[in-house]
């Protein structure tokens, strides 16, 4: 086999389909036995993705427009309005079985329930199966990649911790809308959110492990209790989480054994924390770089994914990232949500929620005659 993928999350299954369409022979394992359950995101994808990239409108709920952003007290919100749709949250289940079936109609075998437990010298051992042997290994095995640590590459340090529950609602309860609340008491470091796809609600929270004294779990059922634009739940909880890298792309994300890609490769917006976005984008040039590498052979090909050249382009990000990190008190996360309410305020939360710059554009490191193009 020429490429075996660690991880059929987004970025797995993306580049898998990219790789089998430049008639590469891939197979992708995951531990999971169904791509429906062990479900680590919210599922919202932003506008940019949205425009970039072909996801079936039907895995998609209504368009968002409007952020109301809560201080501690939920009192009083910062309410801002795009005029355009910003955020859709999407099925992903739906999305998930999407992007296995395009991975596998490109020719791309996907296997599930089998676990990767480790690779030397192209032999790649599992639990749950057979061993084989790869030419190459994509780790898309994310946060807490097995696969970087074997291949001796980067790994991510820097996390934050989410969790939510998912629950039907009655349909036409609510108008869309993204509730974020900033409090360090249930969100150290991060937020607070609701938002819902017109037929379910997400309730979540994310901070830094080390301020989470009481756990996530506990967090986010106290944060729940109240979240204010919660509907009422009609049917069955689902509850997700799973850590968030949020130190920014790694550097060394490339070697002639293999690759990283998604969270394995720290690709998520250190402010935002959003990473499907970076999934999709980042797959593209580590499919590119790959076939590129196994047609010629030339270890040139591979310093054309470096994770240096795209982290220089997230500095603003992650100095904002530990302007929030620093927002350890209520009473500072109340003066912080009253800096937004004034019209430069609103201006800087406008860019960050509303604007384009989700994670940098791979294009000018594809344009690169020794890259691959299918
Ligand atoms: C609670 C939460 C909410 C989030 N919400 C959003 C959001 O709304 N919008 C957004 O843009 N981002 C969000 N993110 C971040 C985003 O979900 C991730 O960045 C993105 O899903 C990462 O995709 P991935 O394919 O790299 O990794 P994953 O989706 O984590 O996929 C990795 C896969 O590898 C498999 N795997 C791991 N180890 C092995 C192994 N040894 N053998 C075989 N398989 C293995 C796992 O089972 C998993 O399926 C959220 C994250 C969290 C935790």
């Amino acid at each position: 086999m020429d490429v075996l993928v660690v991880g059929a999350g987004l970025a797995g299954l993306h580049t898998a389909r990219l790789l089998a369409r430049r008639d590469l022979s891939v197979m992708v394992v995951d531990s999971r036995r169904s791509l429906s359950s062990g479900i680590r995101t919210t599922g919202i994808f932003v506008r940019r993705t949205l425009d970039d990239f072909d996801l079936p409108d039907h895995l998609l709920g209504p368009g968002v427009r409007d952020v109301l952003l809560y201080p501690p007290s939920r009192r009083a919100p910062v309410r801002l309005t795009s005029d355009r749709d910003e955020y859709r949250v999407a099925d992903m289940a739906g999305v998930y079985g999407h992007a296995r079936r395009a991975a596998e109609e490109a020719g791309a075998r996907v296997v599930l329930g089998v676990r990767y437990i480790g690779a030397s010298t192209g032999l790649v051992r599992f639990a749950g199966a057979e061993p084989v042997t790869a030419r190459f290994v994509v780790g898309a095995d994310g946060a807490r990649s097995r696969v970087a640590r074997d291949l001796g590459l980067d790994v991510n340090r820097r996390m934050l911790v989410g969790a939510e529950i998912v629950h039907p609602i009655a349909s036409g309860t609510t108008d869309p809308a993204f509730h974020c609340v900033l409090d360090p008491r249930v969100a150290p470091g991060y937020l607070g959110w609701v938002i819902d796809d017109g037929r379910h609600a997400h309730v979540g929270v994310a901070g830094y492990p080390g301020g989470m004294r009481t756990g996530v779990r506990h967090l986010l059922d106290e944060f729940a209790a109240d979240a204010p634009g919660r509907a009422a739940p009609a049917g069955p909880i689902e509850r997700r989480g799973g850590p968030i890298p949020v130190g920014g792309v790694l550097r060394r994300l490339a070697c002639p054994a293999g690759l990283l890609v998604g969270d394995a490769a720290g690709a998520v917006s250190p402010l935002t924390a959003g990473g499907l976005d970076p999934c999709l984008r980042m797959s593209e040039l580590a499919a590119a770089v790959t076939a590129g590498y196994l047609r010629t052979g030339d270890q040139r090909i591979l310093s054309r994914y470096d994770g240096g050249a795209l982290r220089a382009r997230f500095r603003g990000r992650l100095l904002l990232r530990r302007v929030f990190a620093g927002i350890r008190s209520p009473a500072a996360a109340e003066a912080a949500v009253a800096l937004l309410r004034g019209r430069a305020g609103r201006r800087v939360a406008a860019r960050v929620l509303f604007g384009d710059g989700s994670f940098p554009d791979v294009g000018p490191l594809l344009a690169s005659p020794a890259i691959d193009h299918p």
